[in-house]
């Protein structure tokens, strides 16, 4: 389906072409269609399969129909890095609009603030805001969301996870009753649908597929202990000379440093840097548009990377160990192979992980290669299948706490 068949705005669809954006991707296809009437939705997709532009297009066409007084739309999400990546889509999507936008979120320069306390005072359209600082501005009091008709929750599940509940309420209670709500997500975990049901009204639901790395990346793993990971990189990169754009992940912020020294020790002339939620704002933007701009080759991350960063041309995404969250495996693989081009995952396999990699291998529903560790590595640990723990069913008699049992009855009818 291409996105001329959509009800939108000469304005907006000249802006997509410009974006290179052609097809309308699964989600976009089933949920733009939905949202341009003003319902609300309820999405189940993963980053890396459009979400973004699902939300952004709806909004923009309802903004460029309708007019846009003050502040029309809030979007909330869990990480400074997808506000800012947001906002850049945004400002493709709305070129030939005068919607204006703003990324809020939290960060240690004060001209932020009053750039940000600005964009409140003046009303602009599009808000798209972390919910801490979110929070701090209204409760100074300027802001006025009173015009306010759509609202998105992006990523809620990861906002759930970083404990993000009680934000999100407090900031339902600043904002209309009457307005397009959206929320998505890239599980339907129990406490999601909770969530959606004490905020949506009568929702559509769209689900594309379960969370499930895109067709495009080639996953394998290395069973291997802790002292042979740094040399199965420099084996791996040796391997792939033409990669440029790397990423490693790894759980743990502590490792981070002892990593990207390790390597630059190993492989002389490589660079590679290293970034997690403990550097400063500015010295993560920084340190993520030279890897952007390929100045840098490889960069270690811990997770704050693995949702909703979309940086194009990554050939490879190696976990230096298994994540904890079987979610975050598919995020983390899904930064390669971007809207459709190729790449590759490549996961460290330490013994005592095995279990989490089996969890994973459930949820992707797909047994990943696990390739033999070059021999000069030496001995590697060994790949256990493990299978999930079935509840034994139990047999019930004719009678079940002194009441008849209906299902013994029945089968012993068809019998
Ligand atoms: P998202 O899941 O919103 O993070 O999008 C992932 C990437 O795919 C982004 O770089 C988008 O700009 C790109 N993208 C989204 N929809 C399309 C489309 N229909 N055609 C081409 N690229 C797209």
């Amino acid at each position: 389906m291409t996105f001329d068949e959509f009800d939108i705005d000469e304005k907006l669809l000249e802006a997509i072409s410009y974006m290179h954006f052609e097809k309308a991707s699964p989600i976009q296809e089933k949920a733009i269609p939905v949202a341009l009437t003003g319902n609300d939705v309820l999405a189940c997709a993963q980053t890396g399969t459009g979400k973004t532009a699902t939300f952004l297009i709806p909004i923009l066409q309802d903004l460029v129909k309708n007019g846009s007084q003050g502040t029309t739309s809030l979007i909330v999400v869990p990480t400074r890095e997808l506000a800012i990546q947001i906002d850049q889509e945004l400002q493709g999507f709305s070129y030939f609009t005068d919607t204006t936008s703003k990324a809020v979120y939290g960060g240690d320069k004060g001209a932020d603030w009053d750039s940000q306390k600005r964009a409140f005072v003046e009303g602009t359209n599009v808000i798209i805001a972390t919910p801490g600082r979110l929070i701090a501005h209204l409760r100074l009091g300027y802001v006025t969301l009173k015009n306010l008709r759509h609202l998105v929750l992006d990523e809620a599940d990861r906002m759930l996870d970083m404990g993000f509940i009680d934000d999100i309420r407090q900031i339902l209670s600043y904002i209309p009753e009457k307005r397009q709500t959206m929320m998505f997500s890239a599980t339907m975990a129990p406490e999601i649908q909770k969530l959606a049901n004490s905020i949506l009204v009568n929702p559509q639901m769209i689900s594309i597929a379960i969370a499930k790395p895109a067709e495009g990346v080639k996953q394998s793993a290395y069973m291997a202990y802790p002292h042979q990971k740094v040399d199965l990189i420099t084996h791996i990169l040796e391997q792939n000379p033409d990669y440029d754009s790397i990423i490693i992940f790894t759980s743990t912020k502590k490792l981070i440093h002892s990593i990207v020294s390790a390597i630059k020790k190993k492989i002389s002339g490589v660079s590679v840097e290293g970034i997690s939620s403990d550097f400063e704002q500015n010295e993560r933007e920084d340190v993520l548009l030279r890897f952007k701009a390929k100045q840098t080759k490889i960069l270690v991350a811990t997770d704050v990377l693995s949702r909703g960063i979309d940086i194009k041309g990554i050939n490879l995404v190696i976990n230096f160990d298994v994540p904890r969250d079987a979610a975050d495996y598919v995020h983390r693989v899904g930064r390669t192979a971007r809207a459709d081009a190729k790449g590759e995952a490549i996961t460290f396999i330490s013994e005592e992980d095995i279990p989490r990699f089996a969890r994973i291998e459930r949820l992707i529903e797909k047994s990943v290669d696990k390739i033999s560790l070059p021999e000069q590595l030496g001995e590697a640990p060994v790949w256990k299948d493990i299978k999930p723990v079935q509840k034994k069913r139990k047999f019930y008699g004719p009678k079940r706490n002194g009441h008849k049992n209906p299902h013994y009855r029945k089968k012993n009818n068809q019998n």
